[in-house]
């Protein structure tokens, strides 16, 4: 996975080939999915939701430029595997989930790999984002927004980071945005197609 799908794509960012090597996959799969664990696709996890392919998982953990200090909102948790990688990267890690059910199945993938240390799964709207531990230095949204939830900006440290699928309901932006001074800087990294952001700032 890490060198076919990662590597010769052009993921480069050496600490995030190793926090993907380092956590079992297999472990954020359910267990009748488990041979396409390190398939090239997203896989799916219950309740029409899947965990995403890897090269996103990578590409957006790239995106935020982590140096290993910081406070990090992963905006649906799903399976836990994207807050897994994280909380290799990172200090500190809050992933949110809108499904009661799959921030249980998340946070027991977590505890048995030992990853629930930096790790803390809340059940709820991550649309708004998560206010009581804010700001953040990066925040990751593994679900497509309509459009830019301006509350999420609004909980990101300065020079902080946030990456977020934005577009349609089928196809989105994958855009990185950073805050300066206040303002916000833009950019479109690829397309891509994630399943819907749900909540108040996200799709009805
Ligand atoms: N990063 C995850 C994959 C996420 S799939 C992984 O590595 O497995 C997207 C997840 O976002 C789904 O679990 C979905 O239930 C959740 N979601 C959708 N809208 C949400 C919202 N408003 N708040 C929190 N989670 C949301």
């Amino acid at each position: 996975m890490v060198d076919e799908q990662l590597r010769k794509r052009g993921i480069g960012d050496e600490r995030v080939l190793a926090a993907m090597l380092e956590i079992p996959r297999e472990e954020f799969v359910p267990i009748e999915s488990r041979v396409l664990s390190y398939a090239d696709d997203p896989v799916p996890i219950g309740f029409g939701q899947t965990i995403s392919q890897p090269y996103m998982t990578a590409l957006m953990a790239q995106s935020l430029a982590l140096k290993g200090t910081e406070t990090i909102l992963d905006v649906g948790a799903g399976s836990g595997y994207g807050a897994a990688v994280l909380g290799v990267l990172g200090a500190r890690v809050i992933s949110i989930e809108l499904v009661p059910a799959l921030a249980q199945f998340a946070m027991r993938n977590l505890q048995r790999t030992g990853r629930a240390g930096n790790v803390t799964v809340m059940v709820g709207d991550g649309s708004i984002g998560y206010a009581d531990a804010a700001p953040y230095d990066a925040i990751t949204v593994g679900a497509g927004a309509p459009e830019t939830p301006a509350g999420l900006i609004g909980q990101l440290r300065d020079s902080g980071r946030l990456v977020i699928p934005v577009g349609t309901r089928k196809d989105q932006s994958l855009m990185i945005i950073t805050k300066k001074k206040g303002a916000t800087d833009s950019r479109a990294v690829t397309q891509c197609r994630f399943v819907p952001l749900r909540g108040a700032e996200g799709w009805r």
